[in-house]
């Protein structure tokens, strides 16, 4: 079912890495517009030069491509609505500034930057702040005290000027968000923002304003930092006549930190030695590098299930969802107001969680790759077999190598704890005599050998647990690792007889 009339969109400025709450935005986005048979947009907002970072472009659609979320229209695709970068689009916004002069909703500003900290000194020594508002405007360097005549003859001169967006006084502004529900404010509390900038681009709030028009956006779903431009945003859609078709808002809690109060930050994430970073990101000045999800062995599924539960949730107790069950349970009625902490524990958990659902063949694959870096060549279905023996032991895939090294080579050493514990004086002896056991069994399969080999400890009368401790050493070289006679069968006869050999020669008591 398509509705072309829902069209959402994520619109990062290109100034670094995406933080994870950048890829939440993008996702939540992403799910309410596949839920209502809409369109998902990816516009970059470059209209602020001085804060460009080269490669963020690249890295931002490298990464959503990573994790799964997926455009319909966009800067690396375009579209019926392009260009989809504010830099290419220049041209269009100085009409709507004009626009909103010549119908009294803006001004121009001469105030150069020195009058303006002069003011704020000034105001500061009186320990008050300075706000450029309708309170303070007509006694300021503009057109509102000039008059457009002079002011464009000054503007004619070369004189630099911005664009002032006119707050009108004694308002009361009424807003719906979609998370917070309706908010009053007071027009008085707010300041006349700069609408165009000298350097002849739009600020963020007509560029923003202008192309979610022209785009025909829907629903605008962003960060709560955002929060304190929707008044301005509101009445930019008024003062231009477009309140009719004006999208609807949803201000999304923040990701608050693992512990204390503030945003999940970047150096939460060194300190803790977590990513914040969807996938690996290198400062392009500094050459510094910060961790990514993707590099850390993370499934994109498992990341972005995470990633959808910081903030919302199913009303069930259901924690597992694949994208298409996200599309299906997710709305914005249940995104909560507070923030959301962040555990990254729970986001290990949650890819752990993928590794026990994943197919045994695919982890293999993934292992494999692990292992021919190793050196060690090995058969897929033996690969496979082992991940799936002890694939519940591990977070991710590069954890299966320390909990099943043992699978592909024979002990260079034997832990010397439990040679300490385990290796009585008698076992060389007792190994010995097993071996023969096992020499005289030709059906290797775990079930068979375990009947034999516990059969022959019962007869003997001898410990279970100190036969099979001691044989677990023989082959392992510890006391870890799954099921013993699941790794005898593995391994096989051949290589059983061979460690149990090598194990009577070299274990020594201390
Ligand atoms: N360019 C803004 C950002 O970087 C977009 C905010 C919005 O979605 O309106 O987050």
């Amino acid at each position: 079912m398509t509705n072309e009339n829902i069209r959402l969109r994520f619109a990062p400025s290109p100034t670094g890495p995406l933080h994870i709450g950048g890829v939440r935005t993008a996702l939540y986005n992403y799910l309410l517009a596949k839920k209502l048979g809409g369109k998902m947009i990816l516009r970059i907002e470059d209209t602020d030069q001085t804060r460009f970072v080269a490669g963020a472009e690249a890295y931002i659609i490298d990464a959503f491509k990573w994790c799964g979320i997926e455009f319909d229209e966009g800067v690396h695709m375009g579209g019926e609505y392009g260009p989809y970068k504010q830099s290419e689009r220049k041209a269009i916004y100085k009409q709507y500034a004009d626009e909103l002069i010549a119908s009294g909703n803006a001004y121009y500003a001469f105030d150069s930057s020195e009058e303006l900290t002069g003011l704020r000194n000034q105001y500061e020594a009186d320990k008050k702040v300075f706000t450029y508002n309708a309170f303070v405007r007509d006694g300021l360097n503009n057109s509102e005290k000039l008059g457009i005549e002079k002011s464009e003859k000054l503007i004619a001169e070369g004189n630099p000027f911005v664009i002032r967006f006119k707050m009108p006084k004694d308002e009361e502004l009424i807003m719906h968000d979609l998370v917070r529900g309706e908010m009053k404010i007071d027009t008085n509390t707010l300041d006349d923002k700069i609408i165009f900038k000298s350097d002849g681009m739009p600020t963020y709030h007509l560029a923003n304003i202008v192309d979610d028009h022209l785009m025909k956006i829907s629903h605008v779903i962003r960060g709560e930092e955002w929060l304190p431009s929707m008044p301005l945003h509101v009445m930019l859609y008024k003062a231009l006549k477009w309140d009719d078709s004006m999208p609807q808002f949803a201000h999304l809690p923040l990701l608050l930190k693992p512990k204390g109060n503030g945003k999940l930050s970047k150096r939460d994430g060194d300190k803790m030695g977590f990513p914040v970073f969807p996938t690996e990101w290198t400062n392009p000045e500094t050459g510094d590098q910060s961790m990514g999800y993707r590099e850390e062995g993370y499934f994109a599924d498992a990341f972005i299930n995470m990633l959808a539960l910081l903030g919302w949730n199913p009303g069930t107790e259901q924690e597992i969802f694949s994208m298409d069950e996200l599309i299906q349970a997710f709305s914005i009625e249940r995104v909560n107001k507070s923030g959301a902490r962040f555990d990254p524990e729970k986001a290990k958990w949650f890819n752990h969680q993928y590794m026990l659902k994943s197919d045994d063949a695919v982890l293999a694959d993934l292992f494999a790759k692990e292992l021919t870096d190793k050196g060690i060549s090995a058969d897929k279905d033996m690969v496979s077999k082992v991940v799936s023996l002890v694939k519940e032991r591990a977070e991710f895939v590069k954890d299966l190598w320390e909990q099943s090294y043992f699978f592909f080579e024979a002990p260079k050493e034997y832990d010397a704890k439990v040679v300490k514990k385990r290796w009585k004086e008698a076992m060389p002896t007792l190994m010995a005599d097993l071996k023969v056991v096992l020499e005289n069994i030709d059906d290797f399969s775990s079930s068979n050998v375990e009947t034999i080999v516990k059969q022959w400890i019962s007869d003997k009368e001898l410990s279970m647990g100190q036969i099979m401790n001691a044989f677990r050493l023989c082959i392992v070289g510890a006391g870890k690792g799954p099921h013993l006679f699941d790794i005898t069968e593995l391994i096989g006869k051949t290589e059983t007889l061979n460690r149990l050999q090598a194990g009577i020669e070299n274990i020594k008591r201390a």
